[in-house]
């Protein structure tokens, strides 16, 4: 493509949770005298939730954490209240397990009466004060003086949800240009005439609104508007993925309570929706020069090993099956450390709508970021809810291993690649692997697969499954050695090393 592609009327930059929220928002209405509304979301990279969508903790935060008044706390609660409808609709996981944030000291009580007189001011329900014995009954063997249990607390596929919300909205029309790096924004025109955004590759879509949700280089793409009075920096969050063998040993989250100017909430154990336990994140600013610095290093892993044995000394060595890390886009710099609020405005240039410093509680709250940003579009185009949006999410059964036997055995009978497991750690099943494949939005990388299916997440990482995926991607759908992509950029394979009738290929 070249030139001028195509023409929306809003361009959403970032195809993380918060870009294909407000997408999926938007797909829900037409503009007001009938006329379909345009959406497209660009994103850089080969699929959806690759960014920080796909690298954090995946908590449904309550809103004890943000002071009184703030976007952040607002729309915290706010979003965490719309979370079960749209998870329902999505067909995404969600479990509602609550949250402890302990007190380990009677130097922690100050923070902690801090997070409840915030959770009230910000209208969290059903907190409680707990002693240590009470605390007994929620989490056995938990150590502490004083608990705050804020039971709206929740856990959720993050990646899960972001794929979800893509896909739906595509269902209703929106259109999705991925490996669409935004390079340059122009308006050739007079103030008010569509916007130009151009790619690094050469594409061209032209629209009237132009939203900026794009996430660790907001600011980059803010500049290319003129706006350069912004900046983020990136920290890093490293984690330490725990084997399901631990399944159940945490029945609900366990906060520390965070100290006045930490960069983050603090070091934690995290149950996950699939059954496995993340140990972090840490919070370390990282150069400028690449905000996408997701290296796990060996000092935090030595941290992180250290806080997962004081607070699971049964811990075996192998029961750390991976490592990962997720960069927030701070807007304060590493001197000061500490939050911003999240800005989301309307900028000084008319039709350009930004989103600066989503970091936490940025998941929780992208379904309320969503309806904000609509109501900044509806001031520059009437917008009336569509009677024929399709909000559920068709044809998709969840994790076939968790589903009852009995229907497991019809889903086999009518359809046998249900019963041929792929993922041997997972669970997998070839039907499932095939779903992820064919997904929606096109997308064929690895991590495509991993995310959308599951598959390479188990104990062995893909050991096992990742020879099948490749076999059935060139069996079945044709791929050759440099058709394979782990994410993007360089292929997984340097081609063959053998040829057909045996011996090396030259
Ligand atoms: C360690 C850590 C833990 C967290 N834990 C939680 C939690 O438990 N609960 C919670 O609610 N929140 C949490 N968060 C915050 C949450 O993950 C983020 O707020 C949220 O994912 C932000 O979504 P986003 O869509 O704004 O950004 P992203 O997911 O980063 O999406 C931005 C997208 O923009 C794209 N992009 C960037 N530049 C360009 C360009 N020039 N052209 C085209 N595309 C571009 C990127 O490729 C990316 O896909 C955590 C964050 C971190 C880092």
């Amino acid at each position: 493509m070249t030139d001028i592609d195509l023409n929306y009327d809003v361009l959403v930059i970032g195809a993380g949770v918060v870009g294909c929220a407000i997408a999926r928002e938007l797909a829900r209405h037409k503009k007001t005298g009938g006329e379909r509304l345009r959406v497209a979301v660009v994103d850089k990279e080969p699929d959806v939730s690759l960014g920080t969508s796909s690298r954090n903790s995946a908590v449904v935060h309550s809103g004890i954490n943000y002071a009184p008044g703030t976007e952040r706390a607002v729309l915290d609660v706010k979003g965490n209240a719309m979370m079960d409808k749209l998870c329902g609709e999505l067909k995404v996981p969600i479990k509602r397990i609550g949250k402890l944030t302990v007190a380990l000291t009677e130097g922690d009580l100050p923070g902690l009466h801090k997070q409840k007189n915030q959770g009230e001011a910000n209208g969290v329900p059903g907190m409680e004060l707990m002693d240590n014995a009470k605390m007994q009954t929620i989490q056995p063997g938990i150590e502490g003086i004083l608990g705050l249990w804020t039971p709206t607390s929740a856990i959720i596929s993050s990646f899960g949800l972001t794929i979800a919300l893509a896909e739906n909205a595509h269902a209703n029309g929106v259109d999705f240009h991925l490996n669409y790096a935004v390079k340059s924004i122009a308006r050739p025109g007079k103030p008010g005439d569509p916007f130009e955004v151009r790619s690094a590759d050469g594409r061209t879509c032209r629209s009237a609104l132009v939203v900026n949700a794009a996430g660790l280089h907001c600011d980059e793409v803010s500049a290319m508007v003129g706006i350069t009075n912004v900046k983020i920096w990136a920290c890093r969050g490293e984690y330490y993925v725990l084997d399901k063998r631990l399944d159940g040993t945490l029945k609900t989250l366990i906060y520390p309570v965070p100290g006045p100017n930490d960069p983050g909430l603090g070091i934690h154990l995290t149950p996950t929706v699939d059954g496995n336990i993340l140990i972090g994140p840490s919070a370390v600013y990282i150069p400028e020069e690449d905000r996408e610095d997701y290296r796990a290093t060996s000092a935090i892993m030595a941290d992180l090993r250290r806080e997962g044995l004081r607070l699971l000394p049964d811990l075996a060595a192998s029961d750390f099956i991976r490592s990962f890390a997720g960069n927030r886009p701070k807007q304060t710099p590493p001197e000061k450390g500490g939050n911003a609020d999240f800005v989301i405005e309307e900028t000084s240039v008319p039709g350009f709508i930004h989103l600066l410093g989503i970091e936490s509680p940025g998941l929780t709250s992208s379904p309320a970021i969503a309806l904000k940003v609509k109501d900044m579009i509806v001031k520059h185009i009437p917008l009336t809810e569509r009677t024929d949006f399709v909000a559920e999410r068709p044809g998709f059964i969840g994790t076939f291993s968790e589903l009852p036997l009995e229907q497991r055995m019809d889903l086999i009978k009518t359809e046998p690649e249900y019963g041929e497991i792929i993922c041997r750690c997972e669970q997998i099943t070839k039907k499932e692997i095939r779903q992820a494949i064919e997904n929606p939005l096109g997308v064929r990388t690895m991590a495509s697969i991993k995310y959308r299916a599951r598959a390479q997440m188990g104990r062995c990482q893909g050991g096992f499954c990742t020879p099948r995926i490749v076999r059935m991607l060139r069996d079945e759908y044709g791929y050759r050695p440099e058709d394979f992509f782990v994410r993007g950029g360089a292929p997984m394979f340097a081609g063959n090393v053998r040829s057909e009738k045996g011996g090396d290929a030259r």
